[in-house]
């Protein structure tokens, strides 16, 4: 067994051309990384194997806008509905020599910051370039000479029935400037005959102009699918993936596939479909406004922790993501893990870093520059609850938590953890994942135990008392053994510690809550609920 990247690699030969793209058409969603992520880490499995390979990114910024997003004025941007990306104005409002020159490079720009930021860096290239430098020319050509061979491929795979005398192209309207609403029902001389229909879609109106037209040097697109295999052949690409979307019987990239036997004659590229990524709605658009961009995510979790979010999935799983405590405590646990069970390996072997077998590899293609990097693990969990408690001095804590002295790549590592711990507090967790705690006054519920919690209350008093260290492991194991002593059920006997300290039935790990605490303010507080509770009301 390989890694699925690895497997790829090795099965690859000759020369190869990794491609994936995007349409500009709004902010990107976190779930169009996956893509990214997936044909980076091909292209570095290729590397990693010594195989020749080039990683190329198109933006496809002659597709139309088709919908005004929700963050946009409406008003402002309704009139280019149906225009091509490239054509439609900038929503930036910084100062001119700062904006971007229009929507497409606006968004992409944004979503290239993510790329960078992630150690993903393909070569770009813009679909108005191919199409204005007239590189397209000869692709537009055979394909509007070829339209039938065309309607079949599509007829045959997705049983769409496209009239005689439809043609694979759209033209940017010479009246309006919309490529949305155009028909191409002709091509002669060189030139396509063209209509911009008032009914060719249901987001936008044609303007009814017709006439002929030369279809090469930009003045329009390719429809999408027939322009997938025209951007194959003129690049060379012999990778690329699909989301699932795109890759069911039938469906588009079936389509693209036919068309390339068809009209070309060529095998398409290495295909193999990749599953969604799922985020739980709800709370990735909190009151806040903060939301599941590609960007907005990146703000939250490291580089190395968002590729491995990506990676340790295969591609044929969903990922199901939501930035709440458990899912973000898990990312981070599940990766300080690995790099722990890395490190441990990597001393027991005398120094020598374990070879890199598929348990390694999501770790391994998770960093940026190819280089595992161990460290001491500062838990995010930590972090958070640390954050929370009043007065405390989060960098000590972290300093007194350590085994072994801090490195400078240790207090780096660590940095990062108290930050993204900082950036969750702020932007995402709800009230319910908040640690509120009661430290100068006795909480409303806390008088509101039962005999058996005040009993474990009374016992866990004197346990606390006679610890040798007030550490969270230590006071972990008080806790579970005071509950075993008292044969009691751990849910009912740790919902007495958080009524205590936190007014709620549940809350976080109960014995490095208690070591953020001052042991006799513990102790303290514990005997106050304990009387509180024995006193007859
Ligand atoms: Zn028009």
């Amino acid at each position: 067994m390989s890694f699925w990247a690895d497997k790829i690699a090795a099965d690859a030969q000759g020369p190869q051309i990794v491609n994936d793209s995007k349409t500009p058409s709004g902010r990107v969603h976190v779930g169009s990384l996956r893509g990214v992520v997936i044909h980076d880490t091909i292209y570095r499995a290729l590397k990693q194997a010594g195989k020749p390979v080039k990683f190329i990114y198109g933006v496809d910024d002659y597709d139309a806008l088709d919908t005004v997003p929700r963050y946009l004025d409406r008003a402002q941007f309704e009139r280019y509905l149906g225009w091509p990306l490239c054509n439609v104005p900038s929503p930036d409002d910084t100062a001119p020599g700062d904006r971007a020159s229009d929507y497409a490079k606006y968004f992409m720009g944004e979503f290239l910051d993510v790329f960078e930021y992630l150690g993903v860096r393909p070569e770009i290239y813009y679909l108005r370039d191919l199409y204005r430098s007239g590189k397209l020319n000869p692709a537009i050509d055979r394909f509007l000479k070829n339209a039938h061979l065309v309607r079949e491929a599509y007829k045959e795979v997705s049983k769409a029935d496209r009239p005689s005398n439809w043609y694979p192209f759209q033209v940017i309207c010479e009246h309006c400037g919309k490529i949305a609403t155009t028909q191409v029902t002709d091509y002669q001389d060189g030139k396509v005959f063209y209509t911009c229909d008032p009914n060719a879609t249901d987001y936008t109106q044609g303007c009814g102009h017709s006439g002929w037209v030369s279809p090469f040097d930009g003045n329009g697109k390719l429809p999408w699918k027939v322009e997938w295999v025209a951007k194959w052949e003129l690049l060379g690409v012999t990778i690329e993936l699909a989301g699932k979307d795109h890759s069911q019987k039938g469906g588009s990239r079936d389509v693209a596939n036919a068309i390339s036997r068809k009209v070309l004659g060529q095998q398409p590229p290495f295909h193999s479909p990749y599953e969604f990524i799922l985020v739980n709605g709800t709370k990735m658009s909190s009151s806040k406004g903060i939301g599941s961009s590609a960007r907005e995510i990146a703000d939250l979790l490291p580089p190395q922790l968002l590729r491995f979010l990506m990676l340790r999935t295969p591609p044929r799983t969903a990922i199901n993501f939501a930035p709440n405590y458990e899912s973000i405590t898990r990312v981070f646990r599940d990766y300080d893990n690995l790099i722990d069970k890395y490190r441990r390996e990597t001393i027991a072997n005398g120094g020598q870093p374990p070879a890199l077998s598929e348990d390694w590899m999501s770790l391994f293609y998770a960093q940026l520059d190819g280089e595992i990097q161990p460290y001491q693990p500062f838990e995010l969990s930590t972090a958070i609850s640390l954050l929370q408690v009043p007065h405390l001095d989060v960098e000590k804590e972290v300093a007194d938590r350590a085994t072994e002295p801090m490195t400078d790549y240790d207090w780096q590592v660590a940095r990062e953890r108290i930050a993204a711990a900082q950036k969750w507090l702020n932007d995402y967790a709800d009230d319910e994942e908040k640690l509120v705690l009661y430290l100068d006054s006795i909480p409303d519920r806390a008088n509101t135990l039962s005999p058996e919690q005040t009993n474990y209350v009374e016992a866990l008093l004197k346990a606390l008392a006679a610890v040798e260290s007030w550490d969270g492991e230590t006071l972990q194991t008080a806790l579970f053994a005071t509950t075993r002593e008292l044969d009691l059920k751990m849910p009912v006997a740790f919902s007495a510690i958080y009524l205590a300290f936190l007014n709620k039935e549940r809350g976080p790990k109960a014995g490095p809550l208690l070591s953020y605490l001052d042991r006799q303010l513990v102790l303290d507080r514990l005997q106050a609920v304990l009387d509180l509770n024995r006193t007859p009301v």
